[in-house]
C-alpha cells in the first residue's frame, strides 16, 4: 500500500532511505534545514568496509584511552568542560567493550555492512552516477610488527566473520601503495572493500535522481513534532507546519532530539572528526590507505588527496578546533614527505556515534507510524544504502533478510 512519508534529515542515510521508499511508489518528502549531504555526509573518508565490523570499543580500551589522550599527534581528544556531559555514554562505551559483546556488536554490523555494494549499486545506477563507486580494496599499513599485532583481536573479528585479507611485507605495501615511503613493516589488502570518490556528490546525485522521480525535498529547520492519538500528526518547521502520517528519523547526530520526543531517549553523541583534503598532491594513489595506529584514512577523490579521522568529544555545538585537522596535515606530510598541505581544505563533521558502535535501525517502541535510521558513527556512508533498503522493507511489511534486534533503540 502507498503511503505518505516525511523523512527528516537529507544526509546519506535519510536520501538512500527516501530513494528506497519512492522505488516501493511511496509519496516522499525529506526534510532539511540545509541542502542534501552538507552535514556529516559531506567530507567523510567514502570508505565502503563490508569487514569494518570491529567497534569503537573493545577489551582493553579503557587502559588505552590515556595514551590517545596524551599523544599530540592522537586520534581522540575531549574537552574537559564537556567531561560530564560525555560521561553517561562514555560510560555505555566502556560497557560495551566486554569480549562477549563485542562478538555479538561484530555480528551485526557484518550483517549489515555487508550489503553496501549490493545496496547501491541500484541506486547510483538510476541516477547515472556508478562511476563514483569504486571496488579496488584498500591497503592497511604499521610501521611496526608489533603494533600490528596488537591489534590482532580486530583483525580476528573480520577474518572470523568471513572477511577477505593478505597479509603484506614491506615489499607488499610498495607494489599496491608505491608512493609511500618504506617506513611500514606490515600491512593488510582487504578485497571486497572501496570507496566513494565524491560522498557529497553521491548524495546530491541521489537526491537530485529523487526529486526527478516525483520525490519532493523541502529546506526548512524542523523545530517540533506535533504527536496525535495514533502517531506523528504534523512537523513545526521554521517554515510553517508539515502534516506528517509516516515519519523516519534520519537526522544524523540530532536524531535524539526527535527519539526523545517519542520517548526513545537514546544514547546518542556527536563525534566529531575532521578531514584536510589537497586539491594537488601531484602523485594518484590507486586505493585507499588506512593508519590504524592513528585511526585515519586517506583516500583519493576526485577532489584531490584526503586524510580524515579524530575523535573529538567537545559536544554538538562547540565551535571546531582545525588545531585536529592540522593534526591531520602533519601526519600526512609524515606518511608523503614533500607533499603540500598549504593550499587544504579543512572540515570538521559529527559522527551521530552510539556507544556501542551499532546504529539505530527500525520503528520506534512507543509511538506508531515512526522509524528511525540513525547513529552509524563511522560507517554511516557505508551503512547508508543497506539501512534505506531495510526501512522500505519494514514499511512494506517485507523480511528484511537480516535480524534488526540488534539495532533497536530499546536495547540501552
Ligand atoms: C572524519 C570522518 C570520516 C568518516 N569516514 C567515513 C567513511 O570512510 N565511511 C563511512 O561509512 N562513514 C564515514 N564517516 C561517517 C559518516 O560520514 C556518517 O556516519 C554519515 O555521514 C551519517 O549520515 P547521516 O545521514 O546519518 O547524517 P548527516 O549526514 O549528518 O545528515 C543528517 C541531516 O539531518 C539534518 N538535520 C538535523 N537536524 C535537523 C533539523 N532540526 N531540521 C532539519 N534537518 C535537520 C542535517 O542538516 C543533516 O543534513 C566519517 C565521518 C567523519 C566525521
Amino acid at each position: 500500500m502507498q503511503k505518505r512519508i516525511t523523512i527528516v534529515g537529507a544526509g546519506i542515510v535519510g536520501i538512500a532511505t527516501a530513494c528506497y521508499l519512492r522505488r516501493d511508489g511511496h509519496e516522499v518528502t525529506v526534510v532539511d534545514m540545509s541542502p542534501p549531504g552538507e552535514y556529516c555526509s559531506f567530507g567523510n573518508a567514502g570508505i565502503l568496509s563490508p569487514g569494518s565490523c570491529v567497534p569503537l570499543a573493545t577489551p582493553g580500551i579503557l587502559f588505552k584511552v590515556p595514551g590517545y589522550l596524551a599523544d599530540p599527534l592522537g586520534p581522540l581528544t575531549l574537552r574537559w568542560s564537556y567531561l560530564p556531559k560525555a560521561l553517561p555514554w562514555l560510560l555505555r562505551f566502556v560497557a560495551a567493550s566486554n569480549i562477549t559483546r563485542v562478538e555479538r556488536i561484530a555480528d551485526a554490523l557484518r550483517a549489515l555492512l555487508v550489503q553496501t555494494f549490493d545496496a547501491y549499486a541500484p541506486l547510483v545506477k538510476h541516477a547515472g552516477v556508478e562511476d563514483l563507486i569504486r571496488r579496488t580494496g584498500y591497503v592497511a599499513v604499521y610501521g611496526t610488527r608489533r603494533a600490528y599485532e596488537g591489534d590482532a583481536l580486530a583483525w580476528k573479528l573480520r577474518r572470523d566473520r568471513g572477511v577477505v585479507m593478505d597479509e603484506l611485507d614491506a615489499a607488499g605495501i610498495k607494489r599496491h601503495v608505491p608512493e609511500l615511503p618504506g617506513n611500514y613493516e606490515v600491512g593488510l589488502y582487504l578485497h571486497d572493500h572501496g570507496y566513494v570518490a565524491n560522498p557529497e556528490r553521491l548524495t546530491k546525485s541521489l537526491a537530485a535522481q529523487l526529486q526527478r522521480d516525483g520525490g519532493t525535498i523541502l529546506q526548512r529547520k524542523v523545530i517540533d513534532i506535533e504527536l496525535g492519538p495514533d502517531g506523528p500528526r504534523a512537523l513545526a518547521t521554521d517554515a510553517g507546519s508539515i502534516p506528517v502520517e509516516t515519519l523516519v528519523i534520519c537526522a544524523g547526530a540530532h536524531s535524539n532530539e526527535f527519539s526523545r520526543r517519542f520517548g526513545d531517549d537514546v544514547p546518542l553523541e556527536a563525534e566529531r572528526g575532521y578531514h584536510v583534503t589537497v586539491s594537488d598532491p601531484r602523485f594518484k594513489l590507486s586505493l585507499p590507505v588506512m593508519v590504524p595506529e592513528h585511526k585515519l584514512f586517506v583516500t583519493p577523490m576526485e577532489m584531490g588527496l584526503r586524510i580524515a579521522g579524530q575523535s573529538e568529544f567537545a559536544g554538538i555545538d562547540a565551535e571546531p578546533d582545525y588545531g585536529r585537522a592540522d593534526v591531520l596535515a602533519r601526519l600526512m606530510q609524515r606518511m608523503f614527505p614533500g607533499i603540500s598541505t598549504a593550499d587544504a581544505t579543512q572540515w570538521m563533521g559529527r559522527r551521530p556515534s552510539m556507544p556501542d558502535s551499532l546504529p539505530v535501525i527500525g520503528p520506534s517502541s512507543k509511538v506508531a507510524n515512526v522509524y528511525y535510521a540513525f547513529g552509524h558513527g563511522h560507517v554511516g556512508l557505508c551503512g547508508g544504502a543497506p539501512t534505506g533498503r531495510i526501512i522500505s522493507d519494514l514499511i512494506a511489511g517485507r523480511e528484511p533478510g537480516l535480524d534488526i534486534r540488534p539495532y533497536s533503540p530499546g536495547r540501552f
